[in-house]
């Protein structure tokens, strides 16, 4: 697998490198130089494979031989060792709980697999790899668990004070070990251009070996491809054809891996961005015009997101051709009010509880029946968290439905420890180098 930057297509890296760097010197994103179909008959086939061996079919036509086929399996099952259960609500309607990792996110999906490839490539003797991660919430969580204890790493993970959820801020700040939070005065943004200014710094990149573990790095969204494809096999095996996704996006990497999955050949009819009001893509596709905004926050804040990184990536795979990305991708976009409104009506209507983010993908596909009441496809929304991540935002009634997973309880007798720091990128800096 050779990869290219989005902006500078003619350059070539290998995975392993792209892997390491996470960004191309020129700030682009790293893109894979060809995006090879998977063959049919396993599509056709698809519903006979499980979650593992699906996994790894679309890894390797992916990687090709970057990773040995016994290395590779070995990776995966060791990475994707919870399950993707996709749950039906009624005659046409279903649920995709991404929520059964050790952070209770989707994010585990990516960060788990990533540390793997980071440790199998990592030599011995090899100099110390430090990974720098800026999260509204649930990266920060599934980074931290998906290193934790994996030698020859440390991960120091910058989080906005004040706008985690405590579940959250506990999963970052309680692992000791090779794990360091910093808590920074100021927004997600703020967090992930202290994180960008470190990765272009030449001092800092002459003292560490950085790697960033954002979404953007393209090992974490290798992974969450795979899910897609168990998905439509899990849908398939139930005599649906036509499948459409609805995806809670905030960077945009879980929708540009299932954009990917289609790409590589994956027959989705529909896709569905929903976001919160940090709305920059619903409005790009009504206007044209591209504007990012500073985030504000939600009740959705792991979709806090004013600039969305991967959404540059997207453009790359329909070619910068706005029109043919929008035969495929709507977008829409909801308020705190209407989150509220769409959790009520999930529990009503299903008895079922979904947190704000799997709340807002419900909303985008009540929205897309309604303007196209002829559309007859199952439609999946990705629930990206488990509810009990977000206690604050449930009226007592529902909120008394939740139950709190065993590895939440664990976290609630530990101490906290975070670093604090503001916006400055001097004082970043210094923290960094004086903590080495
Ligand atoms: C990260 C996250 C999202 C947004 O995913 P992107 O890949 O950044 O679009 C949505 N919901 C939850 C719970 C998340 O943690």
């Amino acid at each position: 697998m050779k990869l290219y930057s989005t902006n500078n297509t003619a350059l070539r890296v290998s995975f392993k490198e792209a892997v390491f760097n996470s960004m191309p010197q020129d700030k682009g994103l790293y893109m894979p130089v060809e995006i090879p179909q998977l063959d049919a008959e396993f599509i056709q086939n698809i519903e006979q494979y499980s979650l593992p061996e699906i996994a790894y079919k679309v890894a390797s036509v992916l990687l090709k031989d970057e990773i040995p086929a016994r290395d590779l399996k070995a990776l995966i099952d060791d990475a994707i060792n919870f399950e993707a259960p996709v749950v039906k609500l009624d005659e046409k309607t279903f649920v995709l709980e991404l929520f059964h990792g050790p952070s209770l996110a989707f994010k585990d999906f990516g960060a788990r697999f990533m540390s793997r490839v980071m440790a199998y490539f990592l030599k011995d003797g090899e100099q110390l790899l430090d990974v720098l991660v800026a999260t509204s919430g649930d990266t920060g969580g599934a980074v931290a668990l998906g290193f934790l204890g994996v030698p020859n790493t440390r991960v120091t993970i910058l989080y906005p004070e004040g706008r985690v959820s405590p579940i959250q801020e506990l999963q970052l700040t309680t692992n000791g070990q090779n794990i360091r939070a910093i808590e920074v005065k100021g927004t997600f943004d703020d967090c992930q251009t202290l994180v960008k200014q470190a990765f272009a710094d030449d001092e800092l990149n002459a003292r560490f070996r950085l790697t960033s573990a954002n979404s953007i790095n393209i090992s974490r969204l290798i992974p969450q491809t795979f899910y897609y494809f168990n998905t439509y096999a899990q849908l398939k095996k139930q005599g649906f054809s036509d499948v459409l996704f609805s995806v809670p996006s905030g960077n945009f990497g879980n929708i540009g891996a299932g954009l990917l999955a289609y790409k590589l050949g994956l027959p989705v009819k529909q896709f569905i961005a929903a976001t919160n009001m940090n709305d920059t893509v619903p409005r790009f596709l009504e206007s044209g015009v591209y504007e990012t905004k500073p985030s504000v926050q939600t009740y959705a804040n792991a979709m806090d997101v004013g600039a969305p990184s991967n959404w540059i990536r997207i453009m790359d795979l329909f070619n910068q051709d706005l029109e043919a990305l929008k035969k495929v991708v709507t977008s829409y976009r909801f308020t705190d009010d209407e989150t509220l409104a769409g959790i009520k009506e999930i529990d009503q209507k299903y008895n079922y509880v979904a947190c704000p983010h799997t709340a807002i993908a419900y909303l985008a596909v009540e929205q897309f029946r309604k303007e196209n009441p002829q559309d007859n496809s199952a439609a999946v929304f990705l629930s990206t968290a488990h509810a009990c991540k977000f206690p604050d935002i449930f009226p007592a009634h529902i909120g008394a439905k939740i139950e709190i997973p065993e590895q939440v309880k664990a976290l609630e007798s530990k101490p906290k420890h975070a670093g604090q720091l503001g916006i400055d990128f001097n004082a970043f800096k210094e923290y960094l180098l004086s903590k080495a």
